[in-house]
């Protein structure tokens, strides 16, 4: 086992976290079957902590397991499809738009992405590829360095990230265009950047483009219909309880924490009031951070109107776009901004918990 204490874990490469190994699974298409799920349940509450976390690039996060209790998880993970045997094939995450439907075009694009991984170049840790070829892109806000979408026109267009437009991209022709592309990043320099917004480089013409990605406008279809994880996360009883629901097929992962639940209805959630606010597991559970996130984005949630983002340290794990209002952890203590990210320059600095819920609860549902 290599104990990776970086970014990016996988089921092959657990992280060492606070309260043990972090795994993570991405299961082929963000999908699980209802039987794959109750697995995942099981191994998590036999072998980890019972934790399970939906990260925001839709991969599963078993927690607090040790390494007798890792080596069986790999065991029935790669038994039950749920990770691939070839340890070099977790290394990067593909994500796809969550409701795809058999042999569409963010299907058809995937699967044969995924027949010629291997011609790939060596990319880094935190690179990935989103496949958004639905009738409208749901995953611009998601993190991803190449991204196939559908373009405004109608076409698909390949675009990397931190570029406003792309280029069209013939149909059957997609996979070569990426390859194409990822070859580029990483022949003019990109591995330094690390990211694809960070790489500075100019696009070579054959990249460069003026469509423009076809943007989702207001809630997406509830179809398959969705059930928010608050925090993103669900203990193992409770999976194990929504895979009971009568006609329950599979689940789909979603980036923005829900499942997506294919055929059967979702469980009413009296949690609603947690939508749009994100908190990172935080303190004692990641050792980076140095304040618990949870408990104060729970009680400030009903004060405050617009999103809220808690976060125990500045890498702001939890949301990569600004918050209304965001608190980060520093030396025990929270730093307030407003309209930022997590590493943004604070307004005001070193406030207690108990200040924070005090200057909330004086202007209650305001920012
Ligand atoms: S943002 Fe949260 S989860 Fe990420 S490193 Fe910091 S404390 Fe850990």
């Amino acid at each position: 086992m290599s104990v990776r204490r970086g970014w990016c874990p996988t089921a092959w490469r657990p992280m060492a976290a606070g309260d043990g190994l972090l795994l993570r699974v991405r299961p082929s298409m963000g999908r699980i079957t209802a039987e794959q799920a109750r697995l995942i349940a099981d191994i998590a509450a036999l072998h980890g902590n019972g934790a399970i976390d939906l990260t925001n690039r839709a991969a599963l996060q078993l927690r607090g397991l040790d390494e007798a209790g890792w080596r069986a998880a790999i065991d029935r993970l790669v038994a039950a499809g749920l990770v691939d045997a070839d340890p070099a094939r977790e290394t990067l995450p593909l994500l796809v738009a969550p409701d795809w439907r058999e042999g569409d075009d963010t299907h058809r694009i995937a699967t044969a992405l995924s027949a010629r991984w291997a011609e790939l170049p060596p990319l880094p840790d935190k690179f990935g590829i989103a496949i958004d070829a639905g009738q409208v892109c749901v995953l611009g806000d998601a993190s991803a360095d190449l991204r196939v979408e559908r373009a405004d026109t109608g076409a698909l267009m390949l675009r990397a990230d931190g570029r406003a437009t792309g280029i069209a991209v013939p149909v059957g022709e997609e996979v070569d265009a990426i390859l194409a592309l990822a070859d580029w990043f990483v022949a003019s320099g990109g591995t330094a950047a690390g990211r694809m917004a960070r790489h500075n480089a100019a696009l070579p013409d054959w990249a460069t483009g003026g469509l423009c990605p076809r943007r989702s406008t207001g809630a997406p279809a509830d179809d398959p219909p969705s059930y928010p994880l608050p925090f993103g996360r669900i203990d193992a009883d409770a999976l194990t309880a929504l895979t009971q629901r009568v006609g329950l097929a599979a689940l789909r992962l979603t980036p923005w924490r829900t499942l997506l639940l294919e055929g059967a209805p979702a469980p009413k959630s009296d949690l609603g009031y947690l939508r749009g606010i994100d908190a990172c597991v935080g303190a004692p559970a990641c050792p980076q951070g140095s304040v618990a996130t949870r408990p104060l984005a729970t009680e400030l949630a009903p004060l405050i109107a617009g999103t809220l983002h808690v976060s125990g340290c500045d890498k702001g794990c939890a949301r990569r776009t600004r918050a209304d209002v965001v608190l980060t952890g520093r030396d025990g203590r929270f730093d307030l901004a407003l309209n930022a990210r997590a590493d943004a320059p604070p307004v005001v600095c070193g406030l207690t918990y108990e200040q924070v819920l005090a200057h909330f609860k004086g202007f209650p549902r305001a920012a």
